[in-house]
């Protein structure tokens, strides 16, 4: 029987990074997918014939660019369409904004709500480069305690930064920065994008900062598409492993860590074969690792307290159809055009922002939610059939649970009611378009996937769950309790999102330990 040197738990796109990087130093790697498909919430699917649809995860810009070459992921496949506008914001009466790549031309559109705010952007932008500057190099290192992360940067410039990305709400931190509702609104819905969090929830500034630390195609700050989709990223990472040695097996679902001694010496699959390894690397969140996989005599119990206090909370549904044509836009009419190239953002303002949680909060589907809504095909025609589109909506609040009793699979009708009823006010025409709908709920994604909770991160982003509180304090760098085992998803630093920094890190801790590992 072959005994390789790490088992990985899981293809997502964490795993596959962490595999590319070990094969490429030598070791013998085997990755093992429960799905049939690898890419764990980075992948693209076909529900009907010629659509190729996000099922997850939708938009690219977070994936670290040394990863990127490093794993030479462009040889297999990879690339990447940066989107122009970055976000067009409709709102009533008629009147949008659009966010281009151009500050110049973000500003005039700025300046049509405030003159202010419009002389502020240019400021607003510095300010998160100096952010990216700060954060970058922390992304790509086990994360050190907030404490010396706070005295690594000394100075009243420094405090400040950690005043308002720590501790303030999106509603406040904006607040300092805007004077109009629009433009505010306008940013802040990154602010709660995959939280159970309004914008006037304290730390949502940090997950603003989150999802502002993109780099594509050489520009900083941005977001756009993967080509083919978000499959082919992790197709292309799956393919630069194997290109080293790596064994990946799909529809083989790991049901247990194997434990010899004290140490984590392979994984049982389902059906009881063994596969023997001198390390174990898990790409599943911290709970289902922990608690599921973990013989529990193996975790002590403070961790397994730990790991129950974790907030893994689902809030958004995904809303995938195909579409027979475009949206018709009552502030931007016809098209195609740049209302359609980008993010499609559907929130007239902040209130109705946290109003839309405040029905998350206490257990309903938004009344009205808040849409982020891409159509890739329009700029990628390979997504859909000739003549059609694909449209992937994240519409938030949805809670895991729903009160009054009712299950996601009775209350998905509902859940698409509200979507279109809230697109139309937007544009009328979109229930003539929608062909076909799916709806991913949280418990849809916590069933497939693993993520606990449904929420996206595996483990919510706020700031008391970032850093060295990831995924528990004492175990924050990869490494586990159990010696041998390691964590290489979102659960770990630095989080979230199509990153691969969580990959990439784990990997460099493991070759570390490897050498020390009896063979
Ligand atoms: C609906 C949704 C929308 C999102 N939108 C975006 C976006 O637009 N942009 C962005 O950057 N990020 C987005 N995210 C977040 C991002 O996709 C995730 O944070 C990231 O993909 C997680 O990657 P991962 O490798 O850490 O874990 P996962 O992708 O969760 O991978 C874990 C893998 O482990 C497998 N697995 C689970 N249990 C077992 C087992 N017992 N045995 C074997 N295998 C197992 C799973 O099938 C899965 O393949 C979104 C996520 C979701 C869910």
């Amino acid at each position: 029987m072959t005994r390789f040197d790490v088992a990985i738990i899981g293809a997502g796109h964490n795993g596959l990074v962490t595999a590319g990087y070990l094969a490429r130093a030598g070791a013998k790697v085997v990755v093992l997918e429960r799905r049939p498909i690898v890419g764990g919430a980075c992948v693209t699917e076909e529900p009907w014939p010629g659509y190729r649809v996000n099922t997850f995860s939708y938009v690219a810009g977070l994936l670290r660019p040394n990863i990127v070459e490093d794993l030479e992921l462009r040889k297999y496949g990879y690339e990447t369409i940066l989107y122009d506008p970055q976000g067009f914001y409709p709102f009533p009466g008629g009147r949008y904004m659009m966010q281009w790549n151009d500050t110049e031309k973000t500003v005039r559109e700025i300046a049509k709500f405030s003159k202010k705010d419009a002389a502020v952007y240019p400021k607003y932008e510095e300010f998160w480069d100096g952010v990216l500057d700060l954060v970058e190099p922390l992304l790509l290192a086990p994360p050190v305690p907030l404490s010396d992360l706070v005295s690594q940067f000394p100075g009243a410039e420094s405090e400040e930064l950690v005043r308002s990305l720590f501790l303030l709400s999106a509603q406040d931190f904006l607040d300092e920065w805007f004077e109009s509702d629009e433009v505010k609104t306008a940013f802040a819905t990154s602010a709660v994008i995959g939280e159970m969090s309004g914008p006037r929830t304290p730390g949502t500034a940090y997950v603003l900062a989150h999802h502002n630390i993109g780099v594509l195609e050489g520009s900083r700050k941005v977001w756009g598409f993967s080509k083919g989709g978000m499959g082919r990223i992790t197709e292309a990472m799956a393919r630069s492993a194997q290109a080293h040695g790596a064994v990946i097996r799909t529809g083989v679902g790991v049901e247990e860590v194997v434990v010899k001694g004290d140490r984590a010496a392979g994984v049982r699959l389902a059906g009881g074969e063994v596969v023997e390894a001198r390390a174990v690397a898990s790409n599943v969140d911290a709970q289902h690792t922990y608690l599921k996989l973990v013989p529990r005599d193996h975790v002590p119990p403070e961790v397994v307290r730990e790991v129950g206090r974790i907030r893994s909370r689902g809030a958004q549904i995904k809303f995938n159809a195909a579409l027979s044509g475009l949206p018709d836009f009552v502030s931007v009419p016809g098209g195609p055009g740049p209302q359609h190239y980008g993010a499609i953002e559907l929130c007239p303002s902040m209130e109705y922002l946290e109003r839309a949680y405040d029905d998350g909060k206490y257990g309903r589907f938004s009344e009205r939610p808040f849409i982020d809504s891409e159509i890739q095909s329009v700029l990628d025609p390979q997504m859909a059939p000739p003549g059609k589109h694909v449209m992937t909506c994240f519409v938030q609040y949805a809670p895991y649970e729903l009160k009054g009793g009712s299950t996601w699979e009775e209350f998905k009708p509902t859940a698409a009611e509200r979507v279109l009823d809230t697109y139309s006010e937007y544009a009328p025409n979109i229930r003539d378009v929608v062909d076909r709908w799916q709806i991913i709920s949280p418990v849809d994604v916590e069933s497939t996937l693993g993520m606990t909770g449904g929420n996206i991160f595996q483990g919510n982003i706020t700031p008391d769950q970032i850093f060295s509180f990831r995924p528990v304090l004492g175990w924050s760098g990869y490494r586990t309790p159990v010696p041998g085992l390691y964590l290489c998803g979102s659960a770990a630093h630095p989080g979230g999102g199509v990153t691969g920094a969580p990959g990439h890190n784990a990997a460099q801790v493991i070759l570390e330990d490897l050498p020390k590992i009896p063979v």
